[in-house]
């Protein structure tokens, strides 16, 4: 075979093996970013939790502050009855009454309805940081993994470097401007193998003379449909 198409070859499955550590990557990182962002989730949940309870806290304390004011009225009320002269003072002083402490009821009932609320969230404050603890203990020893996973990961990438920056400097530069020119579109399938004489890029049957030229392989024979650099396998030769 043509040395130039040999190496072309090589290249091409030099770079294909270098695509093949991005996924590598994401995937190792992936575990510990999932559980980063839920722990961002839960700190953020707790956030609102917290405000949510202030919120409820400021309306039961204006509940409490009427109460005051309404038993304050009604003790006034108390002493006013004392002093009545005429039947209709009375009914308005009973009227005043009932109604003060309808709105007694009804701030009572008030204050337990957020009571009950302010208790509820406090207990989800408290699922949500013991959970939180939980999460940021199993974080570091996700953290060691992907790290650990990392570092394997570069090391044989830097071994794929290392071939690719030997065989770069031997390839013809000639057929690697060819070879870099084909890749911008093809990516990984700019060197492809002929199986059935069809071209393996674009699935086209190639003519006879450009399948025997093939076969030859004395010189880069590209394929006259797509345009991709093409080989046959060992055992089609
Ligand atoms: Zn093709």
């Amino acid at each position: 075979m043509n040395n130039h198409l040999q190496q072309l070859i090589d290249l091409s499955i030099i770079d294909k093996d270098i695509d093949a550590f991005e996924p590598q990557i994401e995937e190792a990182n992936y575990n510990y970013e999932a559980a980063l962002a839920k722990t961002k989730s839960i700190e953020s949940d707790i956030e609102n939790l917290s405000n949510e309870i202030k919120e409820e806290e400021v309306k039961k304390s204006k509940n409490e502050l009427h109460l005051a004011e309404l038993s304050q009225k009604l003790e006034e009320n108390s002493k006013k009855s004392g002093d009545v002269k005429t039947e209709r003072e009375m009914k308005s002083l009973q009227l005043e009454e009932e109604i003060a402490k309808e709105q007694v009821t009804f701030a009572n009932e008030e204050i337990a309805r957020l009571e009950k609320i302010i208790e509820l969230k406090k207990e989800q404050t408290e699922v949500a940081e013991a959970s939180l603890v939980e999460l940021s203990a199993s974080l570091e020893s996700v953290k060691a993994d992907v790290d650990k996973k990392l570092e394997t990961i570069n090391k044989d990438r830097q071994a794929v470097f290392i071939k690719k920056e030997k065989l770069l400097g031997e390839v013809n530069q000639k057929g690697l401007a060819f070879y870099q020119k084909i890749r911008r579109w093809a990516k990984n399938t700019t060197v492809v193998p002929v199986d059935e004489q069809a071209c393996m890029g674009c699935h086209m049957i190639i003519s006879d003379k450009v399948y025997s030229d093939v076969i030859k392989a004395e010189e880069i024979t590209t394929c006259p449909h797509c345009g991709r650099i093409l080989y046959t396998k060992p055992n089609e030769e």
